[in-house]
């Protein structure tokens, strides 16, 4: 069942007495339970309109299921896979009038929270929480001789 709430999830913001007293970025960002649970609000869209409003083509409906599914490396590949910038575009692109302006989700309360989304899987795989890297297999090459070593 889709999260059918008209508002997005809150993201989390630095208390003012703090925020007043340094340069960092004042939200900060959602957790992966907060991700999951706005990516819910997203009911997959057969004809994909807020695909429409995205001038680089992000997969958007499926990103967000792998969010959905907590596969977060996931959805940074299918992001990836089109957008080189996405911890920026998740923060400044205009998405009220680019992707979130065609959701269907807003045509009856908030729409779905794209640019949060896509900002959080940027920062969760920035953060080095996503599946590290696999180590590539070492090759020896002890056992061959000169001639053949050229040859390799
Ligand atoms: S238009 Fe909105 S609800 Fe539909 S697939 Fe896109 S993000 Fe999801």
């Amino acid at each position: 069942m889709p999260n059918m709430s008209l508002n997005k999830v809150v993201m989390p913001e630095q208390d003012p007495k703090v925020r007043a007293r340094n340069f960092e970025e004042v939200t900060l960002g959602y957790t992966e339970d907060m991700a999951v649970e706005e990516a819910e609000r997203c009911l997959n869209c057969k004809n994909k309109p807020c695909v429409s409003g995205c001038p680089v083509g992000v997969k958007i409906p499926e990103f967000i299921s792998r969010v959905k599914e907590r596969d977060f490396y996931g959805a940074y590949e299918i992001i990836k896979s089109t957008n080189g910038l996405p911890a920026v575009c998740g923060r400044v692109c205009p998405q009220e009038n680019q992707c979130e302006g065609k959701c269907v989700r807003g045509i009856k309360g908030e729409p779905v929270g794209i640019g949060r989304l896509e900002r959080f899987v940027a920062d969760y795989v920035m953060n080095g929480k996503a599946a590290p890297v696999e180590k590539p297999v070492s090759v020896s090459y002890t056992h061959l001789t000169l001639p053949t070593i050229l040859l390799v």
